[in-house]
């Protein structure tokens, strides 16, 4: 039947029950005469509570440490369910990123996964035991324990899966990848289907259901990859899904989908910051000036306006970063502001971003103009706007991120019919 990587969320670990009901779920694939490896995330609210006392240690601290004490909570799980797992009849071990290893570049707290040496797991599976694996963590070049940023089981286990030329079942506490977040918008309808392009820009543009490394290495790797609830009885889920019709999303190439829709999905996500700098002069070499410095400083900039301010001498520049970055940005924007030359700076934390995607609008004009539509019909105003191919972002106040999900996902006619 093959070799098939199951990956089981925070929420469908939370408790030893919910342990017992996931070495369940394990039982059925092994067996139907499945080789598993089972990647598994800490237990829900765990990495939180970690995360917070690393910052009560000390507010700024050692991202080495940080990853010595955040990487604890995906062992406990890992334990527990080889544990759960051997009580069920079930041969099983556990891993830690180390034992395999999986080797990661060096960058502490959000690392990229290099080289899975996955002799070793093949092996054992082979034999019929059972290799249940910490999920977001790896081995740095410097031996030391690396972490793969918040979400990162996800990018473990398709990784995984690569390495053993595997399917990969991600298990979370919804039953697939909805048109949007079904926990704002009740009426959100689940695919059957998505395609990797569009699965990636929903979760880069903040649809947390899939880190968004773990669909890019699925492109790359084209490694099956399906989302399903850890929530259905184990017993009741088809076993096989030959036919790509699982009880879950699947997630796959462009040209699997009969089904096409100009807009698949909305996304929103509240990591949003916004910088304004008032009065730059108005010349060559200004943006530079201002964005080199923060490229140099590892900050990602994400939208980025320009307006001419009414002396026409100057400008305004507003741009977009994620929340965490905010701070080191201002630090930075401070220190160059002499030889920027600029009046005054500016920030907000009171903003989301909002983005409609779909690979038909590569085809189709218009997406944008109903989008500006729906949100001018509620009253909310546009602060920023960016698109790709298959996307528009718009920023706006954070007190409306839902209304305007709702909204959006009205516009384009997303969902269910009941
Ligand atoms: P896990 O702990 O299993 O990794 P996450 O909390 O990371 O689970 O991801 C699952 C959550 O993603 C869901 O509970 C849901 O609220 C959220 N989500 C956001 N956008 C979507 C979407 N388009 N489809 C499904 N779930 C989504
Ligand atoms: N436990 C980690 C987190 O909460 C990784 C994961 O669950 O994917 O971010
Ligand atoms: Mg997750």
């Amino acid at each position: 039947m093959g070799r098939l990587v199951m990956k089981f969320g925070g929420t469908s670990v939370a408790d030893i029950d919910r342990i017992r009901n996931v070495a369940r779920h394990v039982e059925r694939e092994v067996k139907a005469g499945h080789q598993v490896a089972v990647v598994v995330s800490a237990m829900a609210g765990t990495t939180d509570r970690l995360v917070g006392w690393c910052r009560d240690a000390a507010p700024v601290h050692d991202a080495r440490e940080y990853d010595a004490v955040v990487a604890s909570g995906e062992q406990v799980t890992a334990g527990l369910l080889a544990i759960t797992l051997q009580d069920i009849g079930i041969p099983a071990r556990s891993w830690s990123g180390w034992q395999i290893p999986i080797r990661t570049d060096g960058v502490h707290g959000a690392a990229r996964i290099a080289e899975i040496d996955a002799k070793e797991l093949r092996k054992r599976m082979e034999q019929g035991q059972v290799a249940v694996i910490a999920g977001f963590q790896g081995l740095g070049p410097d031996k030391r324990v690396t972490t793969l940023g918040r979400g990162g089981s996800d990018t473990s286990a398709v990784a995984v899966a690569a390495a053993l030329e595997a399917r990969c079942d991600i298990y979370t506490d919804v039953d697939g990848v909805y048109t949007t977040d079904p926990r704002i918008v009740s009426k959100a309808r689940k695919l059957s289907r998505i395609s990797y392009e569009e699965m990636l820009e929903q979760a880069s543009l903040g649809a947390k259901v899939l880190q968004t490394r773990s669909v890019e290495l699925a492109m790359v790797y084209k490694v099956p990859l399906q989302v399903r609830s850890s929530f259905d009885p184990p017993d009741s889920l088809d076993q096989d899904r030959a036919d790509g019709t699982g009880p879950g999303t699947l997630v796959c190439d462009e040209d699997e989908i009969v089904e096409q829709h100009v807009v698949s999905g909305i996304a929103y996500s509240r990591d949003e910051a916004k910088v304004s700098i008032r009065k730059v002069k108005d010349r060559p070499g200004v943006s530079a000036s201002i964005f080199g410095p923060l490229a140099e400083a590892d900050i990602s900039v994400d939208m980025i306006v320009q307006n001419v301010s009414a002396d026409g001498e100057t400008a305004n520049i507003t741009f977009t970063l994620a929340r965490k970055d905010l701070r080191k940005a201002l630090e930075v924007l401070n220190r160059v502001k002499d030889k920027v030359g600029f009046l005054e700076l500016t920030h907000s934390e009171d903003v989301a971003k909002v983005s409609v995607v779909g690979i038909g609008m590569r085809s189709h004009a218009g997406v944008a103009a109903r989008m500006f539509k729906a949100l001018a019909d509620k009253g909310i105003n546009i602060q920023a706007i960016t698109t790709s191919e298959i996307k528009v972002s718009v920023l706006i106040d954070e007190a409306y991120t839902e209304l305007a999900v709702r909204a959006l996902h009205a516009a384009y006619g997303l969902e269910a019919a009941n």
